[in-house]
């Protein structure tokens, strides 16, 4: 077995892990990055929209506070207020710094970096690389870690955070090609490990998002928050088949997309809710004045926040308005240039035309909502990332709080950068103040972590994994997707239960060396237990709010507003314990904002 000692070890290489692991590295940590997948493909590589900061370049009104202030009402004041508050105040800093590191952004006429408009957010605020922000922000961080010398271990999966008491002490993984094992020593691990998606059927997220993160938490002692708010993005591609979910980003309305039903209706005017009427168009006169004259008009209500669109294009769609395929038309062909289509959204264009056969500079595009982003994650401290486990950090997707019950679009890129540089700080400095007496390695951990992983070889009789993730994948769908009732929600966790009964015996066939159906089963675990937290913490939450909508209790509540909703694991280990938490009280300097 492979051993390898470090200060800190990130797990994860998206934006997050990339951004703690280099500032880990400059702190002076011994530092090394795992990633399951090949170092670059990560969900943060899909981003498309850009990076939400108040740089204050097209506005210059803007500034940290109305950023934050953004945040909070778009995450419907359920955030964590000192990480949206942190957050607005360093993103524009991370962001400059990205440029100098070599990041290209796309340019203002006076050669500023450019910011776009995006839902929830009062000015155009995102930094932004075309349609393929993401991928320039892996591009520099990447190439900024390997110069320095970062150890890299990919394509490889972390299966267990091991601990000393009640301090980290390491991590367990294998080889995706080989199937070997691998010991990490270390007294810091920072978990970067992305979202949730793959649990539900329809999503845009792809294969590597099974909530490994979370679950790895989990069982070593942290909690999770807010996990019942799962963002459903409201434009995804429903056809054809094999890309439905497939995200289409928000750019195409920021950028005068307009939504229209089957009775060719510009329906979001019928769903302005009471808390945003007082920024919201009312008439398409308004709204479509706003793209040139933004100072005098109120923003279109394509652009509400993200639950507040997906929620109207399942009511269309339910009415019977949708379009032959099930969802809904996302129209810029009639309301932009060819040209401008091209250059301002040329992933959307190429998407579009190879994958479904649409022109969309000739012809409107359908959408529906796909599940896009999980809110909740590893409760942290606000400060330094930490979790309640000595030695563990969150950061990134896979960490909770920052974005209340609905992340506003561009917030994540942010996120990664602001608390990714917060984390690998504070994990050197945990290493450090250790000197030389650090937790140390239980070999009997060691074996136990190797048993469990190979488990599903000692099975016989049993089922293919791919049959239970198919079976969940489907259920989180139908019982716990956009729309939540009391019923379905019971029914949900007692499918689960069922599954995790399944799971049990599920079997693997052939052997360690590069088995999709063993990294799946091992996969599966984590995706059972996150999708218990989120069902469970959503048949609990009795009120609707941000990314959670329940048909039996359709407003939000006073009395829910104050509290979050905390998982952990049972005491046997193998269910999901809950309780609430009141929210952290926010300063009074920072509640004038909300006057
Ligand atoms: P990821 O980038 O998801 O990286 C996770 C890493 O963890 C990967 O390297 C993975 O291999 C690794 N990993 C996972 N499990 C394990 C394990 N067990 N062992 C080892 N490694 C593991 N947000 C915005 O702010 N702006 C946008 O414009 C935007 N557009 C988006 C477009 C799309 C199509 C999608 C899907 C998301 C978009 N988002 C956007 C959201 C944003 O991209 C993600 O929330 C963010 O990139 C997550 O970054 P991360 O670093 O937390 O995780």
């Amino acid at each position: 077995m492979e051993r390898h000692a470090y200060d800190v070890v990130v797990i994860g290489a998206g934006g997050a892990g990339l951004r703690a692991a280099i500032a880990a590295h400059d702190a002076g940590a011994r530092t090394a990055i795992v990633c399951k997948s090949l170092l670059g493909k990560a969900h943060t590589v899909m981003a498309e929209g850009g990076i939400a900061a108040a740089m204050g370049n097209r506005w210059p009104e803007d500034n940290w506070e109305v950023h934050f202030r953004d945040t909070m009402r778009g995450g419907k004041m359920l955030n964590n207020w000192r990480m949206a508050q942190l957050h607005a105040q360093e993103a524009p800093e991370r962001v400059q710094e990205l440029e100098d590191w070599g990041a290209l952004f796309d340019r203002t006429d006076d050669g500023l970096i450019s910011q776009r408009d995006f839902g929830g957010h009062k000015y155009a605020r995102l930094a932004h690389v075309g349609d393929r922000t993401g991928l320039e922000m892996i591009r520099t961080l990447q190439q900024r870690a390997v110069a320095l010398g970062i150890d890299v271990f990919m394509e490889c999966t972390v299966t267990d955070v091991f601990k000393d008491g009640d301090a980290v002490s390491g991590a367990f993984a294998y080889w995706r090609e080989s199937g070997r094992f691998i010991v990490f020593e270390a007294p810091s691990v920072i978990l970067a490990t992305g979202g949730i998606g793959k649990s539900f059927k329809v999503t845009s997220n792809s294969w590597e998002y099974t909530g490994d993160g979370h679950a790895l938490a989990m069982r070593a002692g942290a909690s999770l928050i807010n996990m019942e708010f799962v963002q459903f993005h409201p434009t995804g591609m429903v056809w054809p088949p094999s890309v439905k979910g497939l995200l289409v980003t928000e750019s195409v309305r920021g950028d005068g997309g307009i939504l229209k039903n089957s009775q060719g209706e510009r329906f979001m005017f019928d769903y302005i809710p009471e808390f945003f009427k007082a920024e919201t168009a009312d008439t398409v006169e308004e709204a479509d004045a706003w793209y040139d004259d933004k100072k005098n008009n109120r923003r279109p209500p394509e652009l509400l926040p993200r639950d507040e669109v997906a929620r109207a294009i399942n009511s269309e769609i339910k009415a019977g308005r949708g379009t032959p395929h099930g969802g809904i038309y996302l129209d810029i062909a009639s309301r932009r240039t060819p040209e401008f289509i091209r250059k301002r959204l040329p992933s959307m264009y190429h998407q579009f035309k190879e994958l479904a056969d649409v022109d969309i500079t000739a012809e409107p595009m359908e959408i529906g909502p796909t599940c896009h982003y999980v809110m909740g994650g590893v409760e942290v401290d606000a400060d330094t990332q930490e979790s309640a486990v000595t030695g563990l950090y969150a950061v990134g997707e896979c960490s909770g709080g920052m974005h209340g019950s609905n992340r506003l679009g561009g917030n994540s890129l942010g996120d990664l950068l602001v608390f990714g540089k917060r984390a690998g700080e504070s994990a050197t400095s945990y290493a450090s103040s250790l000197g030389g007496t650090r937790p140390q390695v239980d070999e009997a951990d060691v074996k136990a972590a190797q048993a469990s992983a190979l488990a599903p070889f000692e099975v016989e009789g049993g089922e293919n994994p791919y049959t239970i993730q198919s079976d969940l994948q489907q259920s989180m769908n139908d019982l716990v997707g956009i729309i939540r009732t009391r019923a379905e929600l019971e029914e949900s966790l007692r499918e689960i239960e069922a599954f995790k009964e399944r799971a049990r015996t599920m079997v693997v066939e052939g052997h360690r060396q590069y088995n999709p159906g063993w990294h799946l089963a091992l996969d599966l675990r984590n995706m059972l237990i996150v999708s218990e937290c989120i069902a469970k913490a959503a048949l609990a939450r009795e009120e609707s709010r941000g990314g959670h909508t329940r048909d039996d209790f359709p407003g939000p509540s006073d009395e829910w507003g104050t509290k979050n909703l905390v998982v952990n694991l049972d005491a046997a280990g193998t269910g999901v314990d809950l309780h609430e938490k009141p929210l952290p009280e926010m300063p009074d300097e920072l509640k004038g904002y909300f006057a």
